[in-house]
């Protein structure tokens, strides 16, 4: 049995890329630290799909322990494809911005996403069929005013994955590396990133992306041989590319 890991999946893409990827058929390992909305999608997923396997692992990965305990637990099934989309925004000007808000969201959005990335590269790189996935943002490729601490956070999930998916493709292993760059999307970000109960983004926002329309987009990066997967922030149009940063082989 080969697994699908989602991480961040108690909510917004993640949510909706879990069940984009049991339609397909996928064995699923969820986590999130909301234990009951990953026992709500896994009900919701095996009334659609019993014979789809839903494991799920609550767990704060802004800790880095808890990353590689995750990761430890997982080593008893074989995993297929992983998504590190759990993340955290923050909308802020630099020197007014809540440190301890930034510190977990620098541990969560680089810290766990690299320790993830590593450990799972390290032990499937050769195994065909494989494939990593990180979320980034169209802000991890456009610094945007008053967020610049979460860009430059996505900026460095841009910069790892493309670089690792480069790294990977000299080497000729098998896995594949890709990176995600969705624009403004209808999930519980924005609520997190200002710090409100509640957001609407009808007439906040001129356009935007549910989060189903984003996991459709990520089926789209798995399924093609493009390493970046990008959506336009003024036109939300999607498109699949070669790495766009600078690369030098050493
Ligand atoms: P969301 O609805 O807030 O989902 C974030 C997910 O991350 C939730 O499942 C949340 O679950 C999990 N998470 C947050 N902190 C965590 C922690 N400390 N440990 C473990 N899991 C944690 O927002 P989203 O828009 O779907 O975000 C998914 C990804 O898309 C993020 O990487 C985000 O940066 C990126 N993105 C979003 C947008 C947008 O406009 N929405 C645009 C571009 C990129 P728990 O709270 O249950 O832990």
């Amino acid at each position: 049995m080969k697994y699908t890991v989602i991480t961040g999946a108690s909510s917004g893409i993640g949510y909706e890329t879990a069940l984009a990827f049991a339609a397909r058929g996928k064995n699923l390992i969820l986590t999130a630290r909301r234990k009951e909305n990953l026992d709500e999608l896994r009900s919701r997923i095996q009334q659609f799909h019993a014979d789809v396997d839903v494991v799920i692992h609550a767990t704060d990965l802004s800790i880095a322990a808890n990353a590689f305990s995750l990761y430890e637990s997982l080593k008893t099934y074989e995993i297929e494809t992983w998504i590190n989309n759990a993340g955290l925004g923050n909308g802020a000007s630099v020197g007014d911005q809540n440190l301890d808000k930034i510190q977990q969201m620098l541990h969560l959005n680089i810290e766990a996403l690299t320790i993830l990335s590593s450990l799972f590269v390290h032990d499937y790189a050769s195994v065909k069929g494989t494939q990593l996935i990180n979320i980034s943002s169209s802000g991890g490729y456009t610094i945007i005013g008053d967020a610049v601490t979460y860009c430059a956070s996505k900026f460095y999930v841009s910069a790892f994955t493309e670089g690792l998916a480069q790294e990977l493709m000299e080497k000729g292993a098998h896995m594949k590396v890709k990176v995600l760059a969705p624009a403004t999307t209808e999930t519980e970000f924005a609520k997190r990133f200002f710090d409100l109960e509640h957001f609407e983004y009808s007439g906040v926002f001129p356009k935007f992306h549910t989060a189903a329309q984003v996991a459709e987009l990520l089926l789209k990066l798995y399924d093609g041989d493009k390493a970046v997967g990008i959506v336009d922030g003024y036109t939300y149009q999607f498109e699949l590319r070669d790495p766009i940063f600078p690369y030098l082989s050493l």
